[in-house]
């Protein structure tokens, strides 16, 4: 579970990114969160992986405060977590397999551990024949699920995910969170998606976490992009 209690950021320049937010995420949701640029979406998502500190409040991940670990042990903590950020960048000049491979590679697992687990989630996002391509030799949503293979190749809790649809086409930007759904059903895997995209946020009816200016408009279970 993920918790926000009276949570603010201010940035040092003086812009307030969130003012007193309070969400709960049980474990298994799927959420998405909108709101016009700069309205906080990716404050949010930072603040749940201490790149960003809130300036007042409490967040809580299963119940152990965030804001309390020390430095050398935040490594940890970004394991049980996932991330696919818009400037997410592959690495160029290695395959989709060894791109996916990273995460394990860090963790000195055993080849033959990182070759079985890699090929698993290659084959459930689909791109098991493009293991050996190169990142300039994939399509969009190619490159974006080699993206996603990469985020829960180490089996996070929690996927996040900012704007993942951002630059693709209609069709493929909903593949890609089809994919997401997938993921967030047979794994159980949080979700929380950070976009703007209104007709993806319409079609999927799931939970919509709408910000506006730093703070929760509103909070709607299986909502529309307006969160109505
Ligand atoms: P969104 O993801 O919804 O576009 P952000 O969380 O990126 O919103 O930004 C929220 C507000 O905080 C905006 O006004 C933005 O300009 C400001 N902001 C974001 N990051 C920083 C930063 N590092 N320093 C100062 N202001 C920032």
């Amino acid at each position: 579970m993920i918790q926000f209690e009276s949570v603010t950021k201010k940035y040092p320049n003086g812009q307030i990114a969130l003012e007193d937010i309070n969400l709960k995420i049980e474990d298994g949701e799927f959420v998405f969160v909108v709101g016009a640029s700069g309205a906080g979406k990716s404050t949010l998502l930072k603040l749940i992986t201490r790149e960003a500190r809130p300036t007042q409040g409490k967040i809580l991940i299963d119940d152990q405060d965030i804001l309390r670990i020390p430095e050398s042990k935040i490594p940890v903590l970004r394991r049980r977590i996932g991330t696919i950020f818009q400037d997410f960048k592959l690495l160029l000049n290695r395959t989709v397999f060894e791109n996916v491979a990273v995460p394990l590679e860090v963790l000195s697992q055993k080849d033959s551990h990182i070759e079985k687990e890699v090929s698993a989630v290659l084959e459930k996002v689909g791109l098991l024949e493009k293991a050996n391509s190169f990142p300039v030799q994939l399509s969009g949503g190619e490159i974006q699920r080699t993206a996603i293979a990469r985020a829960i190749v180490a089996k996070p809790v929690v996927l996040l995910a900012d704007e993942p649809t951002g630059d693709l086409d209609p069709k493929t930007a909903r593949e890609v969170v089809e994919l997401l759904e997938k993921i967030n059903k047979e794994d159980k895997t949080t979700v929380l998606m950070a976009t703007h995209n209104e007709s993806i946020v319409n079609h999927f009816k799931k939970r919509v976490v709408l910000l506006k200016k730093g703070k929760i408009e509103k909070d709607v279970k299986e909502g529309n992009y307006d969160a109505d």
